[in-house]
């Protein structure tokens, strides 16, 4: 089954201060650990960045033959963008944040496989370990019941069909699985990793560094 990657880039990051995806990370560029996750899972990757970064004496220049195109003002519109990219005979196609660089191409292929075998989409998920309530303000409203959480990560593989069907709307959500689960899709969970965190502050940087060497 033909399969392609988005890898979304395009984000401000705002809580980190500036551009996370483009900072050092082990030697390289944060980016493009996950581009090589990426490209080694999958026949093909598209690779989605902020305004000015598609210029070819930009960072494109040694992002290597990737196609790169300009991300939105929100995530879900970042892959959107990137979706128009993939080429229509793709059978599956994973989305992944540039802001997690420890992935590894062992989950790449773990959610691909999970698709294969069936499902509309699969995600990675750890276990939540922290007791999580709902709230009203500063208010507890509810205690939720932790064994039946999971803490979702990326890379997300998804069939073709249902994730272009699943954006069609032109919806928002923090992932595509949301997305598609709305759509009435059937989404797996496959065991995700600690290490795959995203990079949120710059603190994360040095933790990652650690898991990635
Ligand atoms: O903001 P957040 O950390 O949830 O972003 C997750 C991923 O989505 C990051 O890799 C970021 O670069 C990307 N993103 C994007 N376009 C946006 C916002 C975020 O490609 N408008």
């Amino acid at each position: 089954m033909t399969t392609w990657a988005i890898v979304v880039a395009a984000g401000r990051g705002e809580r980190f201060g500036r551009p996370k995806q483009f900072e050092r990370l082990a030697g390289r560029r944060v980016v493009d650990w996950a581009l090589d996750d990426a490209r080694d899972a999958c026949d093909g990757v598209v690779l989605v960045v902020p305004p000015g970064h598609d210029e070819p004496s930009g960072p494109r220049g040694w992002l290597g033959e990737v196609p790169v195109v300009v991300g939105g003002d929100s995530r879900s519109e970042s892959v959107r963008r990137g979706l128009a990219s993939v080429p229509e005979d793709a059978e599956v196609i994973v989305v992944h944040d540039a802001a997690r660089p420890a992935a590894g191409v062992g989950l790449f292929r773990a959610v691909i496989d999970a698709v294969r075998a069936g499902a509309d989409g699969a995600v990675p998920g750890v276990a939540v370990v922290d007791t999580v309530k709902r709230v009203d303000g500063d208010v507890v409203v509810e205690t939720l019941d932790r064994r039946t959480l999971v803490a979702v990560q990326t890379p997300q593989a998804f069939r073709a069909s249902a994730l272009r069907s699943a954006h069609a709307a032109a919806a928002e959500a923090t992932d595509d699985a949301a997305l598609v689960e709305r759509a009435g899709g059937k989404v797996v969970v496959v065991p995700g990793h600690l290490a795959n965190r995203k990079i949120t502050e710059p603190g994360d940087l040095d933790a990652i560094e650690q898991a990635l060497g």
